[in-house]
């Protein structure tokens, strides 16, 4: 791996590729391809994933069409109702969503679903995007399995310039209308073995999906080539522990590709030792970071590791959005790694996401430092973490896998 190739890869992989697209198989039967351009042959795994074709979505609010894109797999149905815009979650606030079209701030997840159940909302709106930048671009979201558990409401998102005009203008009633073909389709993880002196295992993952504004340069093609430069790597060095590269699709749809592949390999997780995940490195602007889902003398190893190689970060425990906590979550150690952007430089989950905001040299150096962590660790006559969750990141895992809730609202 080179700067040139680097950049190479970027260009060839600058699409949107959201899970389960024809575009997303492109760019893991493309990321086979550079496997066996090393003379590495891999293995891809398919695993089912919701789907949707959207028929018809519409949001009109006092007479006025308000352009949205409706949210997959939140069912077909036409809802009208006097128009509610929810930014506190205090008991009052939430008691005035029944019977109402509800319209939230950031995110719709798990809680905030149920809540909008239990309080009688009948559809919801949601916004993203920026009201400072020029872009009128809307996200197309999704109601995930597991935040609506079989309770659908329909839902639309628009873009926050068109929120702000609604609450501006006092908006009173609004109906939605969502016609939608929803079917199961295909996702898929790409797998590489390289096999080693033991059978204790380290597995490397990095999500290659993308969302669907995004040609996720740095979310995440920029971790999909550290995995491919740490295969490069140990294919030519040696190595105690097996070694094992998944490249995960659907990550942007709530993990499923991870999800999928522990589910898939139940039987094959005993000899797994480590995870080692790649989400967002290489960026020109930013600090890069650690996470660790798993014992904290793996945060201070890692520290004294960095110091003794020479290169800057912060190590910190805790559990990462991103591939690693399906392993963790089983009981395997895990360790994720990322280069964080300051959010005037570079973001994610939109159209800015380019080659534009990456660094080919910061990615070298980002991708040497990762490699030669993992060296050590493929390398130790025992893998010295212990293969044990401890508590406070079991609790953690309890509230991000929202089987706890953290808060009472
Ligand atoms: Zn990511």
């Amino acid at each position: 791996m080179n700067q040139e190739k680097i950049k190479q890869i970027f260009d060839e992989t600058a699409y949107i590729r959201t899970g389960g697209s024809s575009e997303e198989l492109r760019c893991a039967q493309y990321l086979q391809a550079q496997c066996a351009q090393l003379g590495l042959e891999t293995k891809l795994e398919s695993f089912a994933v919701p789907m949707s074709e959207m028929k018809t979505a519409s949001l009109v609010v006092d007479g006025e069409e308000i352009p949205c894109k409706g949210y997959f797999c939140a069912g077909s149905s036409v809802v009208e109702a006097p128009f509610y815009y929810l930014p506190n979650t205090d008991d009052w606030s939430m008691a005035q969503c029944k019977g109402k079209i509800v319209m939230i701030d950031g995110y719709l997840g798990y809680w905030k679903y149920q809540d909008l159940l239990k309080n009688g909302a009948v559809g919801f709106i949601t916004y993203d995007g920026n009201a400072n930048y020029v872009d009128e671009n809307i996200d197309q979201r999704e109601l995930r399995s597991y935040v609506h558990q079989g309770h659908k409401i329909p839902g639309v998102n628009i873009n926050a310039k068109a929120a702000i005009r609604l609450v501006e203008n006092g908006a009173q009633q609004a109906k939605i209308v969502l016609d939608q073909n929803e079917y199961e389709g295909e996702s898929h993880n790409v797998v590489l073995d390289l096999p080693g002196e033991s059978s204790d295992t380290i597995v490397f993952t990095a999500h290659y999906d993308s969302t669907p504004l995004s040609q996720g340069a740095y979310d995440n093609m920029s971790g999909s080539i550290g995995l491919l430069a740490a295969a490069e790597y140990f294919s030519a060095h040696p190595h105690r522990a097996s070694l094992r590269f998944v490249w995960c699709g659907s990550e942007e749809r709530g993990l499923l590709g991870s999800k999928a592949y522990v589910a898939a390999h139940e039987a094959e997780l005993d000899p797994i030792v480590l995870n080692i995940n790649l989400d967002m490195i290489g960026c020109i602007m930013g600090y890069f970071h650690s996470c660790s889902t798993a014992e904290e003398k793996l945060v201070h190893y890692i520290e004294y590791f960095a110091s003794e190689y020479g290169f800057g970060m912060q190590a910190v425990q805790g559990v990462y959005s991103s591939d690693s906590t399906p392993f963790a979550d089983k009981g395997i150690p895990a360790v994720s790694f990322a280069r964080e952007a300051p959010s005037n430089t570079a973001t994610i989950h939109n159209s800015y996401d380019t080659a534009k905001v990456m660094s080919p040299r910061q990615m070298m150096a980002d991708m040497n430092f990762i490699i030669a962590f993992a060296d050590r660790m493929a390398n130790a006559a025992k893998c010295p973490v212990e293969r044990k969750m401890p508590d406070n990141m079991k609790e953690e895992l309890d509230y991000y896998l929202m089987r706890k809730r953290k808060t009472a609202k």
